[in-house]
């Protein structure tokens, strides 16, 4: 008989405690040498005489929009949240679970503290009482670093002490969506809300709430800092702007790519290092899983918001992973499948149901796929949130692409 090492709270807490001071910090801007070049200089600037409309016109006129999936114009939604009454608050999402998505983490672990100004200065045009910050708990460095940042902004008398209050995830994919990353901060389970009322009027604790994603906030710092043009002066293939990538699959040299956001997955591929050694192109997830899989034959697109919607696709929080000649598209779309049966969180029916139907039917020799599609509909039609209504996607881009798979 083996023996069972019961976790009882305290041993969990030990096991918390020895994980988080044994976490490997990277070499990241500290506040001394964030402030020493400058930093939170403008966001004194702005406390002192700013205007909180002139600011959000810089940032609309960057063309800045949410990066955590949405791509909500990052300005617009200040003007929202401030036409409700007091007190308001603002909520980090930093749940980044997105299979293949790691750009927040790459900032976070490099310069925390583009990103804290970016949250203050988000927080002071939106008067929020409190910035919360929801961070996902796998990555410990991210923690640690946020921790010890945290109080040297208090002792530095940037922050009152409390009032960035940190928030640990627990491993929920469905905490990443903005009205059960709520729930979650409020204590609750974290199941997503039905809208209307949006979280802009009604967030944490019922108050208006100003969700942004981590990255985003780092760039509302940048054009604070450096002006609208460091979005907007770079053009390509007709897009304005820039976009992080978050490449991996069967690339040279995966990572986070900083190119514009006009780039196509050629462009992508290319900044990678090219295709792995002994590897061909196939298909591509352009990103996430709710964005599915495109073959390498759709290579001319720009991966930016808007462009792939025409296509069944999206570009979510751009978490790019490259397929080869080695892989099964129809193998991927099944894994995503699981993903999403798993994360589900079973409070509606089409998507709770739906997922576990959909892995069943994919696992069979033979696709029905006049089944496939009609619970994919049902799918679409009837889910709360986005994580349902997006999940039929790989399941509809294999049918259209990669039928000889299936
Ligand atoms: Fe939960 Fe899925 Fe319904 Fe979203 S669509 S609320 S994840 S069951």
């Amino acid at each position: 008989h083996n023996h069972i090492d019961h976790a009882t709270p305290e041993k969990v807490q030990a096991a918390i405690a020895a994980r988080d001071t044994h976490a490997h910090l990277p070499d990241y801007e500290t506040f001394d040498a964030y402030a020493a070049t400058g930093g939170y200089e403008t966001l004194k600037t702005l406390r002192d005489s700013g205007h909180w409309e002139a600011v959000q016109e810089k940032v609309l006129s960057s063309g800045l929009r949410g990066l955590g999936g949405a791509g909500f114009p990052s300005g617009k939604k200040w003007g929202f949240v401030r036409a409700g009454d007091g007190p308001r608050y603002l909520a980090v999402n930093g749940d980044e679970g997105e299979p293949g998505t790691f750009k927040d983490r790459y900032y976070l672990e490099r310069t925390p503290h583009l990103f804290l100004e970016g949250m203050l200065i988000a927080a002071w045009a939106v008067e929020a009482e409190t910035a919360f910050i929801y961070m996902r708990d796998e990555y410990p460095a991210v923690l640690e670093i946020l921790r010890h940042e945290i109080v040297a902004l208090e002792e530095a008398g940037i922050v009152d002490p409390g009032y960035i209050d940190l928030r640990r995830g627990a491993g929920a994919y469905i905490c990443g969506e903005e009205s059960a990353m709520i729930e979650s901060i409020e204590g609750k389970r974290g199941i997503p809300r039905h809208r209307p009322p949006f979280v802009a009027q009604v967030g944490v604790f019922d108050r208006p709430t100003l969700v942004h994603n981590v990255e985003t906030l780092y760039w509302v710092a940048r054009v604070c800092r450096e002006g609208p043009k460091v979005l907007s002066g770079t053009e390509k293939n007709g897009r304005k702007g820039l976009r992080s990538y978050s490449v991996s699959g069967r690339v040279a040299q995966p990572g986070v790519y900083l190119l514009p956001a006009g780039s196509t997955i050629m462009d992508i591929i290319e900044a990678a290092g090219g295709m792995a050694d002994g590897h061909a192109f196939k298909a591509y997830q352009p990103g996430g899983p709710s964005s599915g899989l495109l073959p390498a034959s759709m290579n001319d697109i720009p991966l930016d918001f808007d462009t792939l919607q025409p296509h069944g696709s999206f570009i979510g929080s751009a978490a790019v992973v490259v397929l080869s000649d080695q892989d099964s598209a129809r193998g991927a779309a099944l894994n995503m499948l699981r993903f999403f049966e798993d994360e589900s969180c079973g409070q509606c029916t089409p998507c709770r149901v739906g997922c576990e139907k959909a892995v069943k039917l994919m696992q069979a020799d033979r696709w029905d796929t006049g089944l496939l599609e009609e619970l994919s509909q049902a799918m679409v039609d009837a889910s709360i949130c986005g994580l349902g209504q997006a999940a039929p996607n790989p399941i509809r881009l294999v049918m259209k692409h990669f039928s000889d798979e299936i």
